[in-house]
C-alpha cells in the first residue's frame, strides 16, 4: 500500500437504521474511494453501550448492502486494520490512553456526576461563554501524584480526561475539502477520554481509529464541524497525522404542513430511513443515482452524456458540492425511478419485483412465482412486447 492511497470511511453508530443523511455520507465516501482507486472502510462506531445494538448494525450492513455499497474493509469482510467494531478494540485505545497518562497528556478526575452538574451550573448561572471541565473548574487536572495514586488505590472511580494545551485567545485554522477554509477558537476543554469503566468516548476512540486505520479523509456531516478543533487537538497529542476534512452539508426536507425547510427527521419522516425504500419497492439504484445528483452539481449532466456507465466510473469530485443543505426531493427521486424501471428487460422487472415481493408481500410473491410467463407479457408491455 503507497502512503498516498486514498482511504476512507463511513462509521456509523448504531443507534438506528441507515439514515438518508447517513446513507448520502456513505455514498460519499464510497464514491470518493471509487474514484480515487481507493479503499473505503466500514467501521461500527459502538461506544455508547446504552444505545448501539447488533440488530441496528444488521440493519445498517443490509441497507449498505441493498444500495450496492459494497466495503472494502470492515465487518464481515475483514481486513488488515481490524477489528471494525469499535467494542472490539478496547484495548487499543485503553494502551493509546496510557501513553498520553505517562506523557502527561492525561490525568485522572475524580469529579462526580453531582459536582459536574454542579461547576456546569454555576457556568451556566455566570453566563460562561465556554461550558466544560477547563481552566479553573478543572480542579482535577493539578492533584499531585501521591493524591492521585491514593484515591486510585482507595478504589475511587475516576475517568481519564485530556490535559489540554489549548489557548482561548488563540485559533485553529483547517481546510476542508468541501468549505475551504475554516478557523475556529482552539480547544481548552479537558475532554473526557476514557469513562471509569475504561470504555473510550467517542471523540478519543475515532482520534485512535482513523490513525491505527491509516485514514486519509474523514467525509462525515457538518454536525461535527464543531468537534474539530477538539479532534485535531487529540491528533496532535497522540503523535498522529491529522486526516484531511470533508464536512457535507445536511439534507433537508419542505414541510408539508407549513412549506418550511427543515432537517430531514428521523422521529417524524419515514422516508428518512433507507430501509423504508428498500420496503416501499423503490430500485435501489434510483436511490442512489438520487442520492448523486444532490452530491456533485455536475452528476446530472455526466448521466445524460453516460447513460449506462457505472455509478462508480463518476469523476467524483468534493470541491464540485454545493455547502448549504440540500433539499430531499420525493418527486425527483420518483421520476429517476421510473426512467431506471423503464430501461430494464421484462425479465428483469420480474426477477426484481419477485425479490421484492419474497421479503415484503407473500400472497403477490405466489402469485407472481405461479405465473411466470403471464406476468412477464405484461410487464413486456411498452417495452418492445405487443
Ligand atoms: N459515529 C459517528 C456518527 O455516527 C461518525 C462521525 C465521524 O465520521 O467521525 O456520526
Amino acid at each position: 500500500m503507497s502512503d498516498q492511497q486514498v482511504r476512507v470511511r463511513f462509521a456509523p453508530s448504531p443507534t438506528g437504521k441507515l439514515h438518508v443523511g447517513g446513507a448520502r455520507t456513505a455514498i460519499y465516501n464510497w464514491a470518493f474511494a471509487r474514484a480515487n482507486d481507493g479503499v473505503f472502510i466500514l467501521r461500527i462506531d459502538d461506544t455508547d453501550p446504552t444505545r448501539s445494538t447488533d440488530e441496528n448494525t444488521q440493519i445498517i450492513l443490509r441497507a449498505m448492502r441493498w444500495l450496492g455499497l459494497d466495503w472494502d474493509e470492515g465487518p464481515e469482510v475483514g481486513g488488515d486494520f481490524g477489528p471494525y467494531k469499535q467494542t472490539e478494540r478496547l484495548d487499543l485505545y485503553r494502551q493509546a490512553a496510557q501513553k498520553l497518562w505517562d506523557e502527561g497528556r492525561a490525568y485522572p478526575c475524580f469529579c462526580t456526576a453531582d459536582e459536574l452538574s454542579a461547576i456546569r451550573e454555576e457556568q451556566e448561572n455566570g453566563g460562561a461563554a465556554i461550558t466544560g471541565y477547563f481552566g479553573k473548574w478543572a480542579k482535577c487536572r493539578s492533584l499531585s501524584f501521591e493524591e492521585q495514586k491514593r484515591r486510585i488505590e482507595a478504589g475511587e472511580p475516576y475517568v481519564l480526561r485530556f490535559r489540554s494545551e489549548g489557548d482561548e485567545n488563540k485559533r485553529i485554522v483547517f481546510d476542508d475539502l468541501i468549505r475551504g477554509k475554516i478557523e475556529m477558537p482552539e480547544n481548552i476543554i479537558d475532554e473526557v477520554l476514557l469513562k471509569s469503566d475504561g470504555v473510550p468516548t467517542y471523540h478519543f476512540a475515532h482520534v485512535c481509529d482513523d490513525h491505527f486505520m491509516r485514514t486519509t479523509h474523514v467525509i462525515r456531516g457538518e454536525e461535527w464541524i464543531s468537534s474539530v478543533p477538539k479532534h485535531i487537538a487529540l491528533f496532535k497529542a497522540c503523535g498522529y497525522r491529522v486526516p484531511k476534512y470533508a464536512h457535507t452539508p445536511q439534507v433537508m426536507k419542505t414541510d408539508e404542513t407549513d412549506g418550511t425547510k427543515r432537517k430531514l427527521s428521523k422521529r417524524k419522516d419515514p422516508e428518512a430511513s433507507v430501509s423504508y425504500f428498500a420496503q416501499s419497492g423503490y430500485p435501489k439504484e434510483a436511490l442512489t443515482e438520487y442520492i448523486m445528483t444532490l452530491l456533485n452539481s455536475n452528476f446530472e449532466d455526466w448521466r445524460r452524456a453516460n447513460k449506462t456507465a457505472d455509478i462508480f466510473s463518476f469523476p467524483f469530485n468534493l470541491k464540485k458540492m454545493s455547502v448549504s443543505g440540500c433539499l430531499f426531493d420525493l418527486a425527483k427521486l420518483n421520476d429517476i425511478s421510473k426512467n431506471v424501471i423503464s430501461v430494464m428487460t421484462a425479465d428483469e422487472v420480474y426477477e426484481r419485483t419477485l425479490e421484492w415481493a419474497k421479503e415484503y408481500d407473500d400472497e403477490y410473491y405466489t402469485v407472481l412465482s405461479e405465473n411466470e410467463s403471464k406476468a412477464k407479457l405484461m410487464m413486456n408491455l411498452d417495452r418492445g412486447g405487443k
